[in-house]
């Protein structure tokens, strides 16, 4: 394989600090093109002095002089600003984009990056709920292929290796219930934000933490899963899992289930991504049967967890609504994360999005951009009452 280059926007998050880890490991596979980060920029600075790459962006203007000045002795280019940082996806020094900002501010890189014709390692599942049925019609049309980095996600490609022209029964997406599985809302009325902010399996950023132990993270992910295998939504279904070990399962019309499994590691489909159709040694930790292990499955608790059931009804509803789920959910999470608003208050904002905005069956690109905006604004009036 020749030495693949990767623009990894959102290199300071937790996806992009692992996957410099995996380029770090393998640098006669790997080198770091384009490196982005929103305000770390003591962090960026610190990767790019390592990396070396072609182009580094911070998202807050604010910031670009400090970035600018610590990089002058360097030939690095310094782009700073929302607009550089989809502009810095256009530029055409790169092999694949590593899509790993969170949520919809990672939608318009990743397009501009299918419109140069890079395949994508998807790790923003937020780009395919917001607008995936155009982001799968514009990678098709330009066959590029993207790559899911999200475990589950990657999981179902793994088992689909092979299986091109085989009928897909149904997936099966498994969630480990977050950190307040077996809760009911008599506890969850009271969470507060250190407490959500405990994963017991997976070390994440914090949105997805959140969106976890609100179950909205498995909801995403249905959609997110529905575009990426274009599959009909009676056939994603979801369990819970609680040790994270099977990371999905496929069934086949002969009614066979395949699964993935691996210790909770996001390097290993981080790396499954950047480096597919291969597979790369690597010495991570392996799971281990020969100490007591219990695999266990049950139904997910959809009454106290209803996000779960607002993410299925907008998968079906489809149109716009996804979006509207989207964008509610980013501000009911940061007023959560602000202390703002209650753990069910969340789900309040979500619900009382959708029944607000107005449905569109077919939306454009511009309407997505619209339909996100308003639900912000509505979803913010909710957060301010
Ligand atoms: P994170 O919060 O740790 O990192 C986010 C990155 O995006 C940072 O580099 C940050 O600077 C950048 N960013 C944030 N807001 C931005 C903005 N407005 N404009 C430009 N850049 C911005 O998040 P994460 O946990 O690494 O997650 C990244 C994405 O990957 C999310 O969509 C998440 O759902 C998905 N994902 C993460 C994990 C995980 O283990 N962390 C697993 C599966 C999927
Ligand atoms: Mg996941």
């Amino acid at each position: 394989m020749s030495k693949k280059r990767i623009a990894i926007f959102g290199s300071t998050g937790s996806i992009g600090t692992q996957a410099l880890d995996v380029i770090k490991a393998n640098p006669e596979l790997f080198s770091a093109e384009i490196l982005t980060a929103q305000s770390n920029d003591q962090l960026l600075i610190k990767q790019a002095l390592l990396f070396n790459p072609n182009v580094v962006v911070i998202g807050d203007e604010k910031k670009y002089g400090i970035v600018k000045e610590a990089l002058a002795r360097t030939d690095i280019k310094v782009f700073a600003g929302e607009k550089a940082l989809a502009e810095a996806a256009l530029m055409d020094c790169y092999d694949m984009m590593l899509a790993a900002i969170v949520g919809y501010a990672g939608l318009k890189p990743t397009l501009n990056a299918i419109e140069l014709g890079k395949p994508i390692a998807l790790a923003n599942k937020e780009t395919l709920v917001v607008a995936g049925d155009i982001v799968m019609q514009k990678a098709a049309e330009k066959r590029i292929p993207i790559i899911p980095v999200d475990s589950e996600h990657s999981a179902i490609f793994q088992c689909l290796v092979g299986e091109t022209r085989n009928k897909i029964d149904k997936i099966v997406l498994t969630a480990s219930g977050g950190p307040f599985l077996g809760k009911k809302p008599n506890f969850l009325v009271n969470v507060k934000k250190d407490h959500a902010l405990q994963h017991p399996n997976w070390s994440m950023g914090a949105k997805i933490t959140i969106d976890s132990a609100t179950l909205m993270n498995k909801g995403l992910e249905m959609i997110e899963a529905k575009w990426l295998f274009n599959l009909a939504p009676h056939q994603v279904q979801v369990v819970i899992h609680p040790q994270s070990i099977i990371h999905s399962m496929v069934q086949f019309e002969d009614g066979s289930l395949k699964a993935q499994m691996g210790l909770p590691d996001m390097k290993l489909p981080i790396q499954y991504a950047l480096a597919f159709p291969q597979r790369i040694a690597n010495d991570f930790p392996r799971y281990d049967f020969k100490k007591p292990n219990t695999l266990t499955f049950e139904e997910p608790d959809i009454k106290t967890f209803r996000n779960l059931s607002l993410a299925t009804d907008a998968m079906y509803k489809g149109g716009n609504v996804p979006c509207v789920l989207n964008a509610a959910n980013e501000i009911a999470v940061y007023a959560f994360l602000r202390n703002r608003i209650g753990f069910l208050d969340m789900t309040e904002i979500v619900e009382q999005s959708m029944a607000k905005i107005a449905f569109i069956e077919k939306p454009t690109l511009q309407e997505y951009f619209e339909t996100d905006a308003e639900t912000r604004d509505f979803a913010a009036s909710l957060v301010h009452m």
